[in-house]
């Protein structure tokens, strides 16, 4: 294996136009508007360190001296952990802030504690907030780069990011090549709620796939068309000839009021059983960001399925997205060529 420490990029420049050799953003706050050859510089990036992942030696240098802030103002489990392992196995020093005991707590705005963690000169900061656009918001006052680990229901950029790592490495290794274009996926949940779902469009389609997305009226956004996704009510129609089923959480913690009748029937209309993943493509790809709510969205035998299911080889991917991104947005405060 080469190392891991050659200074960058890993990224073969032969992908990217002319001149772009450098990711030119300092904030990965959204995925909408990036470039083809901008996700994809990202997710080749992670490559080196999926490989150094599955060492029983996982540690490089790269960010050493560097501080990096998460602060998660709202729960989670997969993506602080996984950013807290990604700055740690790239010699960072990581000090996740523990917004329960801080003076968020006590009344303090968002932007005074994003000066206060501001004047502390960290090096990157990655976010969590449960309104969306906060996010940007702190960006424009900070002077690091930021990174957004879930905005409210805006986005989930690195949650995209590692989804389109997880599915091209499976097509890889079904010999199928690397290319989004000509696949057809299908989102299925609570796409209104879903940072999720909006990060995975917005990169899907900006990578050539076909994007579909299923849920019942009420969790649909209105004129989702837009965002070139093809929408469906009827589970069984979105897929037929699907090559990946992405389902999601109902997000309970953003509904206000009654959205479905009860789990039960949301199941029986849009949970993914083994029939109903029998109506996609013969070895279609099943993926869930978690966490999962099984026998709702999802039945065990589905998200445990062998050499289908993806779910654990998404997480697997995160850790590997999260540490070529915060590669990449400190490379300019370490000297080398990055955002102007
Ligand atoms: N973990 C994902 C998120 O933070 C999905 C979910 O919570 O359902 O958005």
């Amino acid at each position: 294996m080469t190392s891991p420490d050659t200074h960058p990029p890993a990224a073969s420049a032969a992908r990217y136009p002319a001149g772009s050799a450098a990711f030119p953003h300092r904030d990965l706050t959204g995925l909408a508007g990036l470039a083809p050859w901008e996700l994809l510089y990202l997710l080749d990036e992670a490559e080196q360190w999926v490989e150094l992942n599955r060492q029983p030696h996982k540690r490089s240098d790269r960010l050493a001296g560097l501080t990096i802030i998460n602060a998660f103002f709202e729960n989670s489990t997969r993506t602080l952990l996984s950013f807290e392992i990604a700055g740690k196995r790239l010699g960072a020093d990581v000090v996740n802030m523990a917004v329960a005991q801080s003076s968020v707590k006590k009344g303090e705005t968002l932007i005074d504690t994003a000066m206060t963690l501001n004047a502390m000169h960290a090096d990157a900061m990655v976010i969590r907030h449960q309104s969306s656009g906060a996010v940007r918001l702190i960006a424009d006052k900070v002077d690091c780069p930021v990174l957004n680990a879930g905005d409210g229901q805006h986005e989930h950029p690195t949650q995209g990011l590692l989804d389109a790592l997880t599915i091209r490495t499976a097509l890889r290794e079904r010999g199928l090549g690397d290319d989004f274009g000509g696949l057809t996926v299908t989102i299925c949940g609570d796409i209104l709620h879903s940072r999720v779902a909006r990060s995975n469009i917005h990169c899907l389609t900006t990578l050539g796939a076909s994007v579909r997305v299923c849920a019942p009226p009420a969790l649909m956004p209105a004129g989702i068309e837009l965002l070139k996704v093809t929408p469906f009510r009827d589970f069984d129609a979105a897929l037929d000839g699907a090559d990946v089923v992405m389902m999601l959480r109902l997000q309970q913690e953003r509904m206000e009021g009654q959205f479905i009748p009860s789990p039960r029937e949301y199941r029986h209309l849009y949970g993914l059983t083994l029939d109903r993943l029998a109506k996609a493509k013969g070895e279609a790809l099943v993926m869930h960001p978690g966490p999962m709510n099984r026998g709702v969205e999802i039945d065990s035998n589905v998200a445990d399925l062998a050499g289908r299911s993806l779910i654990t080889r998404q997480v697997e991917m995160g850790v590997a997205i999260r540490m070529a991104c915060l590669d990449v947005l400190t490379r300019k405060t370490r000297g080398l060529e990055g955002w102007a």
